[in-house]
């Protein structure tokens, strides 16, 4: 195996290891969780190991990126003699501004940072228009940090439950950042919040049986996110370093 590849395998294999315990830790089922590859710090090497080894969940946060890799990554494996070519799927994680939805739509099927019911009727119209349907979750500002991405804690039930009445959309969950800190326990007070707001959400019904899914913890602190209910691990440094 080539050195890119084996130092990602090492990588991933401790990954799972310590998911699998942060589950067990938290009575959750190792099933519940995933892990999505960040690859803002990963060169195309990296990324085309990261999909040999398995891990179909992609994700970028600027929307160059996104479409640059995407359509690189989705140029090799289309060269590939197989027939069951790996289905990768593009998350975009980062700030998304109204006029970058549609190269975003090209390449993503999920985007987790929906952060305004503007931006949600922008992507709901580039959907009607070429009659295809998205994923997609409400980003709060959990933390409540003035410089940060994402909604308000107070204004997040009543958005989520109007961008879950545009047809194209289907909101499937909600992301949270929480604030940088070497200490993962600084993180869990801003987990705990966008899990409250996900079982009064649920409770009420708001996005149906698609609503399932905590996007929230990275390379810091993804042990305190699964402990705290996360379903999707956004992973970068701990991933490619
Ligand atoms: C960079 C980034 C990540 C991954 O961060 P790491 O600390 O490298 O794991 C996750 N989510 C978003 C939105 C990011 O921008």
């Amino acid at each position: 195996m080539a050195a890119t590849k084996t130092r990602i395998d090492a990588n991933l294999k401790r990954l799972r290891e310590n998911i699998a315990t942060a589950c067990a830790r938290a009575g959750r089922s190792e099933s519940e969780v995933s892990l999505l590859a960040v690859t803002k710090s990963a060169d195309m090497e990296a990324i085309k190991a990261v999909v040999e080894l398995g891990v179909m969940d992609l994700a970028e946060s600027r929307v160059p990126q996104l479409v640059e890799r995407a359509a690189e990554l989705a140029e090799w494996i289309g060269r590939k003699r197989t027939d069951s070519p790996p289905k990768v799927r593009w998350h975009m994680v980062g700030h998304l501004q109204r006029n970058k939805v549609k190269p975003v739509l090209e390449a993503a099927s999920v985007i987790h940072s929906v952060d305004s019911l503007r931006l949600a009727e922008e992507i709901a119209d580039r959907c009607t228009k070429t009659g295809r349907t998205v994923d997609v979750l409400l980003e709060v500002n959990c933390s409540q940090e003035p410089q940060k991405f994402g909604c308000a804690v107070g204004a997040a039930p009543h958005m989520a439950e109007l961008i879950s009445t545009l047809k194209p959309i289907r909101l499937v969950g909600l992301m949270t950042m929480a604030p940088q800190s070497a200490d993962a326990e600084k993180s869990r007070p801003t987990f705990s919040l966008l899990k409250e707001l996900f079982d009064e959400l649920r409770h009420n019904h708001v996005g149906g049986d698609a609503f399932r899914h905590l996007s929230m913890g990275m390379s810091q602190d993804y042990a305190v996110a699964v402990e705290e209910g996360a379903t999707l691990l956004r992973i970068g440094t701990a991933l490619f370093e």
